[in-house]
């Protein structure tokens, strides 16, 4: 993408609504814009970054074996009185009624409408373990929507529901769905926590909330410290092992994590004193085991091996898409601007041209744009008619892992300066260097 092409409508200012970081550089880095109290237009930039943010949960989804599909945004409140949270959810539900003054409800959750695909179309163990999963907009008539994305009223996520013929298969689904959140958030740059939760509306027997470690987190955790050492990594992992997934389950939830909701002080002063830790944490996903809640309330019944009629156990599993977004600038910024980690940026380097109209300049900056393009990579090629000191605050604001410099002063030698945006460092060397360590570093052989 050539910037003098793009939709890029970065601010000077600094927005005074903004109380935290992630909202802050959001707005100036032309990422979103509200269109009223937490709800939000995704501009081009912030667009990039939620569908990189959906593309990764997809794909760890399909790695663990779950169905995509979509279900609408507006629900019938028939289903929801059926399961009697018509009238338990309260104020959050934005209910609205439709021309023939039918009930109708913008969807906070779908465990109902799921459960309702289910009934209507299963009814042999034989056709289990199922999970489905979707990535939606949901809406949530928060008292208080704050921080941007992070608490929107209108937000994007990926909910998940499983369906098991016994408690213990539904058990391994959520330890399926432990092992591949763990996944999708090292993948996006984030360490984030497997805390012991609360089940609240939703309701639970076991849930684990997952939380990233941040000043601004509205959630107050205790854990143990010996838990941040731990490290999915790139482990290969049978979804369909049973122990296997029991033992990443253990290994992550073993040590002391919970939020002040299950805190108990007791168990918490067993921790060696020295690694016992208080801190804010920013919720970003959540698993829930809660049995056949669900399934009884609205007749979700499968013929069990021996004929017999027997409701089905259940979870749910979300991630907080566009809080995500949030969450990781959140944990990964300094004073000048965004610090992308590599899975989840918007394009893969910046090329900063110092002197535009340059014959030069403007033929080695276009050299390495193809080249790079002809990678299968996306650089934001800086073409416009300003000054360097202008290009560089835009790009370390909108946090480009990758910097490639390039100026006549330089090409007279023969080389461009490579710059990292989270260390600072830089490296003068030949244009082909520069574009091969770029592909390196995202996993593209280069020729
Ligand atoms: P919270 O406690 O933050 O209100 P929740 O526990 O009610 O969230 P869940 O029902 O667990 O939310 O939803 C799954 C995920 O969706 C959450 O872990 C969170 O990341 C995200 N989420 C929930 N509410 C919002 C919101 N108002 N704005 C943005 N993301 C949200
Ligand atoms: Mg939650």
């Amino acid at each position: 993408m050539r910037l003098s092409r793009y939709f890029l409508p970065v601010l000077k200012e600094t927005p005074a609504e903004a109380q935290i970081v992630s909202h802050r550089y959001m707005l100036r880095a032309g990422m979103i814009k509200q269109a009223s109290a937490g709800i939000y237009t995704w501009l081009p930039l912030g667009f990039k970054v939620l569908k990189n943010i959906e593309n990764i949960v997809h794909e760890e989804q399909a790695r663990a074996g779950h169905i995509p599909m979509l279900m609408p945004t507006i629900q019938s409140a028939e289903l929801w009185k059926e399961s009697g949270r018509y009238d338990d959810y309260g104020q959050e539900m934005l209910r609205i009624t439709d021309r023939h003054d039918r009930d109708m409800l913008y969807g906070p959750t779908n465990e109902e409408q799921i459960t309702d695909v289910f009934r209507s179309n299963v009814s042999s163990y034989k056709d289990l373990p199922l999970t489905l999963y979707q990535v939606q907009w949901k809406f949530r008539d928060e008292i208080r929507p704050r921080f941007g994305v992070m608490r929107g009223r209108e937000f994007f996520m990926k909910d998940g529901y499983n369906f098991d013929l016994t408690k213990e298969d539904a058990l391994h689904a959520y330890n399926r769905h432990l092992v591949s959140y763990l996944r999708t958030y090292e993948r996006m740059g984030l360490q984030a926590i497997p805390m012991r939760a609360d089940g609240g509306p939703i309701g639970g027997d076991y849930t684990h909330e997952f939380l990233v470690l941040a000043e601004t987190g509205e959630s107050e955790v205790f854990y143990d410290s010996q838990i941040t050492d731990l490290k999915f990594g790139d482990r290969e992992i049978d979804y369909d092992n049973v122990e296997q997934c029991q033992a990443v389950l253990e290994e992550f939830t073993s040590r002391y994590a919970r939020t002040d909701e299950t805190h108990d002080e007791a168990i918490f002063n067993e921790v060696p004193e020295e690694r016992r830790r208080s801190a804010r944490g920013i919720e970003v996903g959540q698993i829930f085991y809660f049995g056949t809640k669900y399934s009884e309330a609205m007749g979700a019944t499968v013929q069990g091996p021996d004929g017999a009629k027997v409701p089905v156990h259940m979870g749910s599993h979300g991630i907080g898409v566009s809080r995500l977004l949030g969450a990781i600038i959140e944990a990964s910024h300094d004073d000048k601007g965004i610090i992308w980690p590599e899975g989840v940026t918007p394009f893969h380097c910046g090329i900063v041209n110092l002197k535009q109209g340059d014959a030069e300049a403007d033929e080695a900056c276009e050299a390495i744009y193809k080249s790079l393009t002809a990678l299968g990579l996306e650089p934001l090629y800086d073409d416009r008619n300003e000054r360097a000191g202008g290009k560089f605050a835009t790009m370390d604001l909108i946090g480009l892992p990758w910097r490639i410099t390039v100026g006549p002063r330089g090409l007279k030698n023969g080389v461009v300066e490579l710059t990292s945006r989270r260390t600072g460092e830089s490296e003068e060397l030949p244009p082909e260097q520069a574009i091969a360590r770029i592909a390196q570093i995202y996993g593209k052989a280069s020729a």
